[in-house]
């Protein structure tokens, strides 16, 4: 059994507080954590296939000597819960809204579902015959994420919590308490997160991304900017985001003003009934222009365009 993964990379943020940061095969797609909470070992976010999944349960065992009894989701996005069918007997914690959405969300007929990712590698590949395509990395890791997806589709088993919280749940570990909390919805209807007050780390989910354009589509602005200012209340010192390397909480600032960058220039295409093509055609200012995911920019415009009623074009 190994704490290493083709899929991932463990970094210890703490002692006893590893990030598992997602690699470039595509089975990842974003960030998960693990904590030794002295008698427990407790699972934040379990990725985007079952087969990196299982390569986080290993590496769990490994780095504290005991299976995973704890879950945490931090949202229903795919690429922080299919991992979640390799936990086994593992108590899965979620939020009511969270869970809602996860039943919704799950493909109906895989059959059908597998279609549709098979035509999509198609047209990823399409794309790629061309080598003069823009953002060839970023499509080349959504071509291996597909096909990781499509890999993984005869073994998935689209796995909810069993178990859910509103606001916040304290788990009394022997060696430290994890605090479980939802401030509500900010990058999706409801987020949650996990922060450990003996060590300042907090692990924040999709609601905070280094240095890469979030996606924005599903979500709240306005109350996604509260939410990062009153995590900021809780002098958290490091964050494991989402997305991203580990960083100083302090970033937060920077990606506080990003959210608020966003909201200012929807607000102004609504306030001049622009099209959504034009919005989505919005430069990324030359602060943001080394982010990673620099497509993710104008699929979140376009959605926020839509969402606010914009003209198509
Ligand atoms: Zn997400």
């Amino acid at each position: 059994m190994s704490a290493h993964s083709e899929h991932f990379r463990i970094e210890e943020v703490a002692p006893g507080v590893w990030a598992a940061l997602a690699g470039p095969t595509g089975a990842c797609v974003s960030n998960a954590g693990i904590i030794d909470l002295g008698d427990r070992t407790l699972v934040f976010d379990t990725f985007m296939t079952p087969q990196a999944g299982r390569d986080l349960r290993e590496a769990a065992e490994r780095l504290t000597g005991r299976p995973a009894a704890l879950v945490v989701n931090s949202h229903h996005h795919d690429d922080h819960i299919r991992g979640n069918q390799a936990f086994g007997s593992a108590d899965i914690i979620g939020t009511v809204r969270m869970i809602e959405l996860i039943e919704s969300g799950r493909p109906g007929d895989l059959d059908v579902y597998a279609e549709g990712v098979r035509a999509w590698i198609a047209d990823l590949d399409r794309q790629l015959a061309d080598p003069e395509v823009p953002a060839r990395n970023e499509l080349a890791l959504s071509r291996r994420m597909a096909g990781e997806v499509l890999a993984s589709l005869p073994d998935l088993t689209i796995t909810v919590p069993t178990s859910s919280f509103a606001d916040e749940l304290i788990v009394e570990g022997e060696a430290r308490q994890a605090h479980l909390l939802s401030y509500g919805g900010g990058h999706t209807d409801s987020d949650a997160f996990v922060f450990l007050p003996d060590c300042g780390v907090l692990f924040a989910g999709d609601l905070l991304w280094v240095e890469s354009h979030p996606w924005g589509g599903d979500g709240h602005l306005d109350e996604w900017i509260d939410i990062v200012y009153r995590m900021n209340e809780l002098r958290p010192r490091t964050v494991v985001p989402g997305h991203g390397t580990v960083a100083a909480f302090e970033y937060a600032r920077v990606f506080s003003r990003y959210l608020t960058f966003l909201c200012d220039i929807v607000r102004q295409a609504e306030a001049s009934s622009m099209p959504v093509v034009k919005l989505a055609d919005h430069p990324i200012p030359p602060e943001y222009g080394g982010w990673d995911a620099t497509r993710r920019f104008r699929t979140t415009l376009e959605a926020l365009g839509r969402r606010a009623g914009l003209p198509a074009d």
